[in-house]
């Protein structure tokens, strides 16, 4: 259980730290809080001969509102997302996801950033971040470009960032005020990962949809946007016809793995329970 040698670097600005992922190669990786790549590297299914240490840069740190969207800053601890009252006001959904993640101790060092650029479907904010409509903000050598959560992953541990670029931000539209939201996980104890979870945000007007989005965690390779289902719900007063036609769009796009969480069919059907549960909890929220 113990990785192996590798070269430590501690950067303090975003150009220093992909000037020297650029020099050092596709060998070196980033780390933030370290509590998914450390038991990666410790289980020696990761050897980067360099680890670039994005925690001493400021710039990575902080939450924001800028025009009608929120901007976190990539190494913002789950710990600290939870404390901020902005995201409280704004962005509700994210505080109550966070705080199904892993345990205070994970929560406290592990950062929102290092929890969407990882890549394994097991994480919990992509989903969230794909419901939300969010964009990546991302540098790398050849400067700065801004990625859509709906379209950055592409497989498991996979995603659209090249060698040597780090995501810097997450810039999040808020949802209209009164919005309905939730995230129903099911986990097999405190601090697992998701058996199988939905995200859903929903805007009621005159008791029909306005809008709905729904991702779904740890149901296949990448973390989903079920696009379909969302269209299903939009116009509907959300009564038990609908939510049966959104949760069967929902469950035929997922995919999962057999593990000890489950055979895929029983992750399947707990991805549409997970979805009918947190779509009643957002309409409820919503005041409908
Ligand atoms: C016991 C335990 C239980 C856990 N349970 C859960 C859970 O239920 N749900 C969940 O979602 N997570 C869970 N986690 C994972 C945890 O949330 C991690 O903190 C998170 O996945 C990664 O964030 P990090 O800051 O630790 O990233 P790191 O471990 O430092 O990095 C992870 C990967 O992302 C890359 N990376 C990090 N930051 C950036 C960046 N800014 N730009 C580009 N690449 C970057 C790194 O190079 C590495 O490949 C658990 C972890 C532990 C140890």
């Amino acid at each position: 259980m113990i990785p192996g040698s590798f070269e430590y670097h501690r950067p303090s600005s975003v150009k220093e730290a992909v000037g020297l992922l650029a020099k050092l190669g596709e060998d070196a990786r980033a780390v933030a809080g370290g509590h998914s790549l450390i038991p990666m590297m410790k289980l020696r299914l990761a050897a980067p001969t360099n680890l670039v240490d994005l925690g001493g840069i400021a710039d990575l740190k902080g939450i924001r509102a800028e025009g009608g969207d929120v901007v976190i800053g990539a190494m913002t601890t789950q710990h600290e997302l939870i404390g901020a009252k902005l995201i409280g006001d704004k962005l509700p959904i994210l505080i109550e996801t966070a705080e199904l993640i892993a345990d205070p101790q994970v929560r406290y060092v592990g950062t929102v950033g290092g929890n969407v650029a990882n890549g394994d479907p097991g994480n919990d904010m992509p989903a969230v971040m794909m419901c939300l409509g969010a964009t990546y903000h991302v540098t790398g050598k050849s400067g700065e470009r801004k990625i859509a959560a709906r379209e950055f992953y592409q497989g498991a541990y996979f995603t659209a960032l090249e060698p040597g670029e780090i995501v810097t931000a997450i810039r999040i539209p808020v949802p209209p005020a009164g919005h309905g939201y939730a995230y129903e996980k099911l986990k097999r104890k405190v601090g697992d990962y998701a058996t199988a979870a939905a995200a859903v945000i929903l805007a009621m007007k005159g008791g029909k949809a306005e809008s709905c989005s729904i991702g779904l965690t740890n149901v296949a390779e990448t973390p989903l946007w079920a696009e379909e289902a969302s269209k299903a719900l939009t116009g509907s007063s959300l009564d038990d016809a609908a939510v049966k036609k959104a949760v069967a769009a929902a469950e035929k796009i997922t995919s999962p793995a057999s593990d000890r969480r489950g055979t895929p069919q029983y992750r399947t059907r707990m991805a549409g329970v997970m979805l009918t549960r947190a779509l009643a909890r957002a309409k409820q929220r919503a005041g409908a």
